[in-house]
C-alpha cells in the first residue's frame, strides 16, 4: 500500500478527492497532506445543489488537522469554484471542513471536546493555536446549537444572577427547571433581562404566556420583569434567599451587640450556621455564652424558627406558621429582625407559593456549579460574549452536532 493510499483511507476521502502526496518535515514537526481532484471533475452547487457543475477556477487552501503523532498535520487542497447555471460562480464546500474555517471538522471536534474539559487558554497552549481562533470555533458550534434549541415545552423557569467577573458585572441565567439546563444567558440583572428572555423564548418556539412557574430571589428588578413579561407565571421566592434575609438580620444584630459585648468576638460564623452544623469548638463556645441574655441568641432562635416554615405540611399550615413567626419577629425589639419580618410580609405570597410549586434555586445548584466551572474555563475570556458562550456550552445541554 502506498502511503498516500493509507492517508486517503484514514481521512475517509471519497471521489473525486484523492490524496496526491505528503510531505513530512521532521524539523518543523509538520506533516502536509496534499489533496486534489482530477481535471474535468464536476461538483454540486453549494447553494442550490444542482449536480455536475463545471469548475470555474480554484483557490489554494490549507486546514489544520488532527496531529500525526506528535507532529502538526495540515491538509492542503485547491478548492474549486464552480459555475452554476442558476447561482453563478460559487465556492465548493469541501467534505472535511466548514467554509472559511482554517481547521478540519475533526480538529474542531477535538478542540470542542477539550474545551468542555479545560480552559480555552489551556487548550490553545496544548494544540499550539491562538485562543481567539479557538473561541471563534466555540462560538460557531454554540450558535448553531442554540439556533436549533427548542423551548416549546418550557413551563417552569428559575432566574438567578451571578457575578461575571470580580463582582462587578453580572449575568442573569434563565434555567429550564424540568430539564435542568440553561436556556438563556444575558448581561445585567435588571428587569430588561426578563424581557430579553421572553423574546428569546419566543424565538425558540416557546411562549412567554405558557410559563406557569418562576423562581426568583426578591430583587425588585426580577419581580417587575416577571410581572411584565411572563404574565401567567406564579412567582416563588427562592427559599434559600428568604432564609438568607433573616440570617443577614441575625448578623446585623450580632455586629451591633458585639460593640458592647466582648464575649461575642469571633462568634460570627456560629450564628450563620445551623446547630447541627457546628464544629465541636463552635459548640463549646456557644455553650459557654450567656445566651439567655444575648440579643444575638434571640435573633438566632427567630432565624431557626423561620427555617421551620419549610417543614410545614401544607400552604395553609405554612401560612399559619408564618403569621405566628411574623408576630414574634415584629415584637422582638430587634430592629434588623423587624426589618426582615417586614420584607417577609411584603413577599408573603411568593414565599408561601413554594408549598405548591416546590421550586427553589437550590434545584439549580448543580447548574450554578457548572456556571462556576464555566467561569473558570473562560478565565482570561476577553468578553462577556465568551463567558456566555461558555455557560451555554457547559450548562445548556446543547446538541453540538460534532462529527464523530
Ligand atoms: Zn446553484
Amino acid at each position: 500500500m502506498k502511503d498516500t493510499n493509507l492517508l486517503q483511507l484514514a481521512l475517509g476521502l471519497t471521489s473525486p478527492w484523492t490524496v496526491t502526496g505528503a510531505g513530512f518535515d521532521a524539523e518543523a514537526h509538520r506533516l502536509d497532506i496534499h489533496i486534489d481532484f482530477p481535471a474535468g471533475s464536476r461538483f454540486p452547487c453549494p447553494q442550490c445543489g444542482a449536480a455536475n457543475c463545471p469548475v470555474h477556477d480554484t483557490d489554494r487552501m490549507s486546514w489544520r488537522h488532527l496531529n500525526f503523532f506528535q507532529h502538526q498535520a495540515y491538509l492542503n487542497a485547491r478548492v474549486p469554484r464552480i459555475r452554476c447555471n442558476t447561482c453563478g460562480v460559487r465556492k465548493v464546500t469541501v467534505p472535511w471542513a466548514r467554509p472559511d474555517s482554517g481547521f478540519t471538522l475533526l480538529f474542531e471536534a477535538l478542540v470542542m471536546t477539550m474545551i468542555c474539559a479545560m480552559p480555552v487558554a489551556a487548550v490553545a497552549r496544548m494544540v499550539g493555536e491562538h485562543d481567539t481562533r479557538l473561541w471563534r470555533v466555540l462560538h460557531h458550534y454554540v450558535e448553531e446549537a442554540l439556533a436549533r434549541l427548542d423551548a416549546s415545552e418550557v413551563t417552569r423557569v428559575a432566574i438567578d444572577e451571578t457575578a461575571a467577573r470580580r463582582g462587578h458585572d453580572y449575568i442573569s441565567l434563565f434555567v429550564d427547571l424540568d430539564r435542568a439546563r440553561v436556556l438563556f444567558v444575558t448581561e445585567g440583572k435588571d428587569a430588561g433581562t426578563v424581557a430579553a428572555f421572553a423574546n428569546d423564548l419566543a424565538a425558540h418556539s416557546g411562549d412567554p404566556d405558557t410559563i406557569a412557574e418562576v423562581c426568583i430571589d426578591m430583587s425588585p428588578a426580577f419581580i417587575k420583569g416577571t410581572a411584565e413579561n411572563l404574565p401567567n407565571a406564579a412567582v416563588t421566592f427562592d427559599k434559600f434567599h428568604a432564609v438568607k434575609i433573616v440570617n443577614d438580620a441575625v448578623d446585623q444584630v450580632r455586629r451591633a451587640e458585639q460593640k458592647g459585648q466582648a464575649l461575642l468576638k469571633g462568634t460570627r460564623y456560629i450564628w450563620l450556621r445551623n446547630p447541627d452544623k457546628l464544629s465541636d469548638r463552635q459548640q463549646v463556645t456557644l455553650d459557654a455564652l450567656p445566651t439567655r441574655h444575648l440579643k444575638t441568641a434571640r435573633a438566632y432562635q427567630i432565624r431557626l424558627a423561620f427555617q421551620d416554615l419549610y417543614t410545614q405540611s401544607s400552604a395553609e399550615a405554612g401560612a399559619g406558621f408564618l403569621r405566628k413567626w411574623s408576630f414574634w419577629a415584629t415584637h422582638s425589639r430587634l430592629p434588623p429582625i423587624i426589618d426582615a419580618a417586614r420584607t417577609v410580609k411584603h413577599h408573603w405570597d411568593g414565599i408561601l407559593r413554594w408549598f405548591d410549586s416546590r421550586i427553589a434555586n437550590g434545584l439549580i445548584e448543580g447548574i450554578n456549579s457548572l456556571v462556576q466551572a464555566a467561569k473558570a474555563k473562560a478565565r482570561g475570556y476577553r468578553s462577556s460574549r465568551n463567558l456566555k458562550a461558555m455557560v451555554y456550552l457547559i450548562a445548556g445541554k446543547l446538541d453540538l452536532g460534532l462529527p464523530a
